[in-house]
């Protein structure tokens, strides 16, 4: 693709990434294919392709953004399938969070728009905010709808109970004490996975320790900084980048650390991407790189460092049909999908990968939130495209994906990681008790 950015913009370092972005992209449109917008929507604006140009028009011309743009920006998932598709390597991913940040300089939202957004960055980012919140909406459930579709859309997509933690809240969780750990890793617990499913952290703690591996959990570390990221709030999303970045290289350099897992693909999309948001930065490139470099999802941990020891018990002696979610951050944001199919295929069960795969949920973050209609188009085609596999139960890797399909299907799902812990000796997941 052509570009017409003059010299001075380009000194620009958003520009510069971005005009080299521009550059790779042959109009061929076969991303377009692959979007699970343009395929709900059909209008190319609607698409990668065009939204690329949007975003290029934007830039190139200095112009801010208008109802129009914001409205097709706004649709995109920021699932990348179209980067898994794209065969010229375009990385749309830093594309669209350029673009997002020129909205939200450019552009001044509708009131109602603000409010929500301003909300769910204060609440979502904050475990301690989420917590005081969801306890709240679980007393308005009866009342959702005397409330707005969109606030009621977020009171009926909060579960009705929260599952207690089971483990103290500690900073190192030791492995064997008469043992010599095997290696050290901080965990990313999440702002709201914490609060959602604390099962899912206490598993991977587990699991992590019984194969004789310290983990670390440092509680001034709540969020990763992706849903104000995504929101386009890129000053507070900086926050916490640096908060974040500074304290676990401060980890790193005195305790040591051999990985930070994160058992939320799409935080673990965004830590890896530390290293590019700061490339430029003096003060932060050489410590966000480190920690782009030290961060593993937990599956792609366990299949590289960890001899798994499963064991076969009685609370685990049968096969089950089981259906795989790729999650979108997963699959195309870490480009990992064989990786944790495989790591349950060692349990002895059967694993099969859901027809369109490829396709997004519609959780994205907080896109189940904001653009409430097509979240629940998406929603409603991959429950359709999981029921034809008739699975026992549903595994993923990543807690936006649980809650959204938990809420479209009575078919339990659960995370990967819990299944690895029950099959290496941890208890059966409260979820499955009954099969
Ligand atoms: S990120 Fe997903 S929704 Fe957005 S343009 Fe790419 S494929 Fe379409
Ligand atoms: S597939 Fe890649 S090169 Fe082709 S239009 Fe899409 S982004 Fe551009």
């Amino acid at each position: 693709m052509e570009t017409h950015f003059s010299k001075e913009q380009l000194k620009n370092k958003d520009n510069k990434s971005s005009e080299k972005i521009f550059r790779k992209c042959v109009h061929c449109g076969f991303c377009n294919a692959t979007c699970p917008t343009y395929q709900l929507l059909g209008d190319e604006l609607d698409g990668p392709r065009g939204r690329i140009y949007l975003i290029k028009d934007m830039l190139e011309n200095n112009k801010p953004a208008n109802e129009k743009i914001v409205k097709h920006i706004d649709r995109c998932l920021s699932c990348y399938s179209c980067m898994t598709t794209c065969p010229s390597g375009v990385n749309y991913m830093h594309l669209i969070d350029h673009g997002r940040k020129h909205i939200e300089k450019t552009f001044k939202r509708p009131l109602s728009d603000r409010l929500i957004r301003n909300f769910l960055s204060k609440t979502l980012s904050k475990s301690i905010n989420f917590r005081i919140v969801a306890i709240l909406t679980t007393f308005l459930k009866p009342f959702s709808f005397f409330f707005p579709k969109k606030l009621r859309n977020m009171i009926n997509l909060m579960p009705i109970k929260f599952p207690k933690k089971t483990l103290s809240q500690m900073k190192v969780y030791e492995a064997d004490k008469k043992k010599k750990p095997v290696a050290r890793v901080a965990l990313l617990t999440g702002c709201v996975q914490k609060v959602l499913a604390p099962q899912i952290n206490e598993a991977s703690i587990r699991l992590l320790n019984r194969h004789n591996i310290e983990v670390v959990v440092l509680k001034e570390i709540d969020c990763c900084g992706s849903l104000n990221h995504h929101l386009g709030k890129m000053d507070l999303a900086n926050e916490t980048f640096k908060k974040n970045i500074s304290i676990w290289y401060d980890e790193y350099l005195n305790n040591g650390l051999d990985a930070i897992i994160s058992n939320t693909s799409g935080c673990g999309t965004t830590l890896k991407d530390y290293g590019f948001i700061f490339r430029t930065d003096d003060d932060f490139k050489k410590k966000a790189k480190k920690i782009s470099e030290l961060t593993k999802d937990i599956s792609e941990y366990l299949d590289g460092n960890v001899k798994l020891n499963f064991i076969k018990n009685k609370e685990n002696n049968k096969s089950y049909k089981i259906a795989y979610h790729s999650a979108c951050s997963m699959q195309h944001g870490q480009k990992i999908h064989n990786v944790p199919i495989n790591l349950i295929k060692k349990t002895g069960n059967e694993v099969f990968n859901i027809p369109d795969g490829h396709l997004c949920c519609g959780s994205a973050g907080t896109y189940n939130l904001l653009q409430t209609d097509i979240a629940k188009k998406l929603l409603k085609n991959k429950i359709s495209n999981i029921e034809k596999i008739k699975p026992q139960f549903i595994t993923t890797g990543n807690i936006g994906c649980i809650t959204q399909i938990a809420n479209g299907t009575k078919i339990p799902i659960l995370h990967t990681v819990e299944i690895i812990d029950w099959y290496t000796g941890g208890p059966k997941p409260k979820i499955l008790k009954k099969l």
